[in-house]
Protein backbone atom coordinates (compact mmCIF):
# COMPACT_ATOMS: atom_id res chain seq x y z
CA UNK A 1 0.00 0.00 0.00
CA UNK A 2 2.68 2.45 -0.99
CA UNK A 3 1.24 3.79 -4.14
CA UNK A 4 1.26 7.37 -5.40
CA UNK A 5 -2.34 7.93 -5.80
CA UNK A 6 -2.51 11.39 -6.65
CA UNK A 7 -0.15 11.02 -9.33
CA UNK A 8 -2.66 8.69 -11.45
CA UNK A 9 -4.85 11.31 -11.37
CA UNK A 10 -5.18 13.50 -14.28
CA UNK A 11 -5.44 17.20 -14.34
CA UNK A 12 -7.35 18.64 -17.84
CA UNK A 13 -7.16 22.55 -17.71
CA UNK A 14 -10.57 24.18 -19.25
CA UNK A 15 -13.09 21.52 -18.92
CA UNK A 16 -15.73 21.84 -18.69
CA UNK A 17 -15.05 25.44 -19.43
CA UNK A 18 -12.28 27.90 -19.63
CA UNK A 19 -10.56 28.36 -16.37
CA UNK A 20 -11.38 25.81 -14.66
CA UNK A 21 -8.91 22.17 -14.18
CA UNK A 22 -10.45 19.27 -14.43
CA UNK A 23 -9.35 16.54 -11.96
CA UNK A 24 -9.97 13.37 -13.80
CA UNK A 25 -10.20 10.34 -11.80
CA UNK A 26 -10.89 7.71 -15.01
CA UNK A 27 -6.52 7.70 -15.11
CA UNK A 28 -6.65 6.29 -11.41
CA UNK A 29 -9.72 4.00 -12.22
CA UNK A 30 -7.79 2.52 -15.20
CA UNK A 31 -4.57 1.38 -13.01
CA UNK A 32 -5.57 -1.88 -11.31
CA UNK A 33 -3.61 -1.20 -8.02
CA UNK A 34 -4.27 2.24 -8.08
CA UNK A 35 -8.36 1.55 -8.19
CA UNK A 36 -8.08 -1.16 -5.98
CA UNK A 37 -5.45 0.84 -3.43
CA UNK A 38 -7.91 3.70 -3.53
CA UNK A 39 -11.13 1.49 -2.36
CA UNK A 40 -9.23 -0.33 0.64
CA UNK A 41 -7.79 2.83 1.66
CA UNK A 42 -11.16 4.56 2.09
CA UNK A 43 -12.85 1.06 3.32
CA UNK A 44 -10.25 0.55 6.05
CA UNK A 45 -10.68 3.79 7.95
CA UNK A 46 -14.46 3.22 8.51
CA UNK A 47 -14.25 -1.10 9.34
CA UNK A 48 -16.18 -1.71 12.73
CA UNK A 49 -17.78 1.20 12.82
CA UNK A 50 -21.42 -0.09 12.62
CA UNK A 51 -22.29 1.38 9.28
CA UNK A 52 -25.27 -0.40 7.15
CA UNK A 53 -24.98 1.77 4.06
CA UNK A 54 -22.91 3.30 1.69
CA UNK A 55 -24.42 6.16 -0.33
CA UNK A 56 -22.74 7.08 -3.46
CA UNK A 57 -23.13 10.29 -5.13
CA UNK A 58 -23.97 9.80 -9.20
CA UNK A 59 -21.89 9.14 -11.38
CA UNK A 60 -18.41 8.91 -10.26
CA UNK A 61 -19.04 8.59 -6.51
CA UNK A 62 -21.13 5.31 -7.92
CA UNK A 63 -17.44 4.00 -9.07
CA UNK A 64 -15.60 4.26 -5.53
CA UNK A 65 -18.83 4.42 -3.22
CA UNK A 66 -20.20 0.60 -4.77
CA UNK A 67 -16.35 -0.50 -4.38
CA UNK A 68 -16.06 0.56 -0.61
CA UNK A 69 -19.64 -0.91 -0.26
CA UNK A 70 -18.48 -4.29 -1.24
CA UNK A 71 -14.52 -3.81 0.95
CA UNK A 72 -17.00 -3.10 3.63
CA UNK A 73 -19.44 -5.88 3.44
CA UNK A 74 -22.26 -3.41 3.99
CA UNK A 75 -25.08 -2.62 1.32
CA UNK A 76 -24.65 0.34 -0.85
CA UNK A 77 -27.65 3.40 -1.67
CA UNK A 78 -26.91 5.16 -4.91
CA UNK A 79 -28.15 9.00 -4.91
CA UNK A 80 -29.16 9.53 -8.60
CA UNK A 81 -30.00 12.58 -10.29
CA UNK A 82 -34.27 13.56 -10.76
CA UNK A 83 -35.81 11.13 -12.12
CA UNK A 84 -34.42 8.26 -12.74
CA UNK A 85 -34.97 5.65 -9.80
CA UNK A 86 -38.20 3.78 -10.38
CA UNK A 87 -39.86 3.52 -7.25
CA UNK A 88 -41.06 6.29 -4.58
CA UNK A 89 -38.11 9.00 -3.75
CA UNK A 90 -37.71 11.46 -1.60
CA UNK A 91 -35.15 14.43 -2.79
CA UNK A 92 -33.06 17.43 -2.10
CA UNK A 93 -32.67 20.43 -4.29
CA UNK A 94 -29.14 22.53 -4.10
CA UNK A 95 -27.61 25.57 -5.93
CA UNK A 96 -25.55 25.25 -8.67
CA UNK A 97 -23.19 27.72 -10.27
CA UNK A 98 -26.04 28.51 -12.64
CA UNK A 99 -29.78 27.08 -11.43
CA UNK A 100 -30.67 24.13 -9.00
CA UNK A 101 -30.83 20.25 -9.33
CA UNK A 102 -31.71 17.52 -7.60
CA UNK A 103 -30.97 14.58 -5.67
CA UNK A 104 -32.67 11.86 -4.65
CA UNK A 105 -32.73 8.19 -3.35
CA UNK A 106 -35.57 5.57 -2.53
CA UNK A 107 -37.53 6.70 -0.02
CA UNK A 108 -37.50 3.07 1.67
CA UNK A 109 -34.19 2.11 1.88
CA UNK A 110 -33.16 3.96 5.25
CA UNK A 111 -34.19 4.53 8.18
CA UNK A 112 -33.41 5.63 11.65
CA UNK A 113 -31.80 2.51 12.26
CA UNK A 114 -28.92 2.68 9.76
CA UNK A 115 -25.59 4.02 9.61
CA UNK A 116 -24.30 5.73 6.18
CA UNK A 117 -21.43 6.64 4.79
CA UNK A 118 -21.35 8.97 2.45
CA UNK A 119 -18.64 8.31 -0.61
CA UNK A 120 -17.67 10.72 -4.19
CA UNK A 121 -14.72 11.57 -5.85
CA UNK A 122 -14.13 15.20 -5.26
CA UNK A 123 -15.60 17.84 -2.96
CA UNK A 124 -15.02 21.37 -4.13
CA UNK A 125 -18.00 23.86 -2.79
CA UNK A 126 -19.62 20.85 -0.72
CA UNK A 127 -22.83 21.57 -2.28
CA UNK A 128 -23.48 18.51 -3.38
CA UNK A 129 -22.51 16.57 -0.46
CA UNK A 130 -24.22 18.94 1.70
CA UNK A 131 -27.90 18.31 0.00
CA UNK A 132 -27.21 14.37 -0.21
CA UNK A 133 -26.32 14.28 3.55
CA UNK A 134 -29.08 16.21 4.29
CA UNK A 135 -31.37 13.55 2.29
CA UNK A 136 -30.15 11.04 4.21
CA UNK A 137 -30.59 12.71 7.58
CA UNK A 138 -33.93 13.46 6.59
CA UNK A 139 -34.78 9.57 6.52
CA UNK A 140 -33.22 9.38 10.06
CA UNK A 141 -30.35 7.82 9.25
CA UNK A 142 -26.87 8.44 11.15
CA UNK A 143 -24.87 10.52 8.27
CA UNK A 144 -22.12 11.57 10.00
CA UNK A 145 -19.13 10.89 7.55
CA UNK A 146 -18.34 11.26 4.43
CA UNK A 147 -15.14 10.44 2.07
CA UNK A 148 -13.62 12.14 -1.22
CA UNK A 149 -10.86 10.80 -3.03
CA UNK A 150 -10.03 14.47 -3.92
CA UNK A 151 -10.67 17.32 -1.67
CA UNK A 152 -9.81 20.97 -3.31
CA UNK A 153 -9.39 22.47 0.23
CA UNK A 154 -9.31 26.23 -1.18
CA UNK A 155 -12.66 26.19 -2.32
CA UNK A 156 -14.22 24.78 1.66
CA UNK A 157 -16.44 22.25 1.11
CA UNK A 158 -14.93 19.93 3.80
CA UNK A 159 -14.98 22.50 6.30
CA UNK A 160 -18.78 23.56 5.35
CA UNK A 161 -19.29 19.56 5.66
CA UNK A 162 -17.31 19.83 9.30
CA UNK A 163 -19.96 22.48 10.19
CA UNK A 164 -23.18 20.67 10.02
CA UNK A 165 -20.93 17.89 11.68
CA UNK A 166 -19.75 15.50 9.10
CA UNK A 167 -16.30 13.79 9.48
CA UNK A 168 -14.21 14.56 5.97
CA UNK A 169 -11.68 12.30 5.09
CA UNK A 170 -9.95 12.72 1.36
CA UNK A 171 -7.00 10.58 -0.07
CA UNK A 172 -5.53 13.41 -1.60
CA UNK A 173 -5.96 17.22 -2.25
CA UNK A 174 -4.85 19.99 -4.83
CA UNK A 175 -4.27 22.71 -3.59
P1 LIG B 1 -19.35 20.52 -5.24
O1 LIG B 1 -20.82 20.27 -5.08
O2 LIG B 1 -19.02 21.93 -5.63
O3 LIG B 1 -18.57 20.07 -4.01
O4 LIG B 1 -18.85 19.64 -6.48
C1 LIG B 1 -18.61 18.29 -6.33
C2 LIG B 1 -19.28 17.51 -7.42
O5 LIG B 1 -18.88 18.00 -8.69
C3 LIG B 1 -18.86 16.04 -7.33
O6 LIG B 1 -19.99 15.21 -7.55
C4 LIG B 1 -17.81 15.89 -8.41
O7 LIG B 1 -17.94 14.67 -9.11
C5 LIG B 1 -18.05 17.08 -9.36
N1 LIG B 1 -16.78 17.77 -9.69
C6 LIG B 1 -16.49 19.07 -9.53
N2 LIG B 1 -15.25 19.36 -9.96
C7 LIG B 1 -14.72 18.22 -10.40
C8 LIG B 1 -13.42 17.85 -10.95
O8 LIG B 1 -12.47 18.66 -11.11
N3 LIG B 1 -13.26 16.54 -11.25
C9 LIG B 1 -14.24 15.62 -11.06
N4 LIG B 1 -15.44 15.94 -10.56
C10 LIG B 1 -15.70 17.21 -10.23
Amino acid sequence: MSLDLKSLVRTIPDYPKKGILFRDITTLIEHPEGFRESIERIASQYRGQGFTHVAGIEARGFIFGAGVAIAMGVGFVPVRKRGKLPGTTIGQNYVLEYGVDTIEIHADVLSNVHKVLLVDDLIATGGTALAAVGLMRRTGAVCDDAAFVIDLPDIGGAAKLEAEGVKVTSLMAFE
